[in-house]
């Protein structure tokens, strides 16, 4: 069986690199989904609380048959729940959602700077709860810019394990990248494939092309070799096990200098700016 490989978190933790996100799949559909990505062989699942399916994930690692301790599960804080008070109210949900005694990476959506009265350092230090009462492994960031960042650091003593960032060949999101790597921050990439978008580009195709790979296995296995920890969504069972195949074939240097030039800045941007994204709900 393929081996992912392992990425070892500042707390002394492991992260599988590779894993399998649940973003905008149905409730209804997720179950079966986590069952069979576990069935390939995935022991990476990253959800979150306004993924709304997080008892669906729950049943599906239970509907495997796989071990608990085999895999590696991580969800994120609903935009809504940033008063520590909710954010402790929230978590336990998560837990009893997921039907888990204890997660392994629970992190901060969004910053939401413009939100809470620009407050989200008194949200971090009730995650840190979390991580020292041991119901989550480790403890994390997602969509935080540096300054946000230099924030958790003067004011907090736990450096985030993780930040979870837009990346992909578009939007390579180098600054945020080098912040997370000179703090000993692992750099999970979200939207990897950018939603599909990046999947009809002619560099890619004709690498895809010289290979025998799909041009999803191109861009999956560029982030690999960048270091950064995936987890590429998919309902369709054939692109799931394509997915997890990027282990057999290497990029060579110009072929990895090729991909990154296809940067556009933000312009390349899927998702929003985290320095202006405010929504609550
Ligand atoms: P991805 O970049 O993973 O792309 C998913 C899309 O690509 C789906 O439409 C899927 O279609 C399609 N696809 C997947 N594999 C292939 C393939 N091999 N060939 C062709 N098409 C393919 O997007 P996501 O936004 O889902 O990002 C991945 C994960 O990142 C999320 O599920 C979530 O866990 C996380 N995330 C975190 C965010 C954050 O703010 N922290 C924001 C966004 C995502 P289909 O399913 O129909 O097969």
């Amino acid at each position: 069986m393929t081996q992912v490989p392992n990425i070892t978190l500042s707390n002394g933790n492991t992260i599988p690199q590779l894993g399998f996100g649940v973003f905008q799949i149905e409730p209804a559909d997720t179950a079966a989904a986590v069952r069979s990505a576990l069935e390939v062989g995935y022991r990476h699942i990253d959800t979150a609380q306004m993924y709304g399916n997080e008892k669906e994930v729950g049943e599906g690692i239970r509907d495997s048959g796989v071990p608990r301790d085999e895999i590696f599960v991580t969800s994120k804080l609903n935009n809504k729940f940033h008063e520590p008070a909710a954010a402790r109210e929230a978590f336990a949900t998560t837990l009893s959602d997921l039907g888990l005694d204890h997660i392994d990476l629970f992190l901060i959506h969004w910053p939401l700077p413009t939100q809470y009265g620009g407050d989200f350092v008194s949200t971090w230090q009730t995650l840190i709860e979390f991580g020292k009462d041991g119901r989550s492994g480790a403890v994390g960031v997602s969509n935080f810019q540096p300054e946000h960042l230099e924030r958790l650091a003067a004011e907090t003593d736990l450096v985030p394990a993780v930040n979870q960032i837009e990346v992909h060949p578009y939007f390579p999101n180098e600054s945020v990248r080098k912040y997370n790597n000179d703090h000993g921050i692992v750099t999970e990439a979200w939207s990897p494939i950018a939603q599909g978008d990046v999947l009809s580009d002619p560099v890619i195709n004709q690498i895809a092309g010289q290979l025998g790979k799909s041009a999803a296995q191109v861009v999956l296995r560029w982030h690999v070799q960048r270091g950064d920890v995936i987890f590429p969504k998919s309902v369709t069972p054939k692109r799931v096990q394509e997915n997890f195949d990027l282990f057999d074939f290497e990029l060579d240097d110009a072929t990895m200098r090729a991909i990154d030039a296809l940067d556009k800045g933000v312009a390349g941007r899927r998702g929003p700016d985290p320095d202006t994204f405010d929504w609550v709900g």
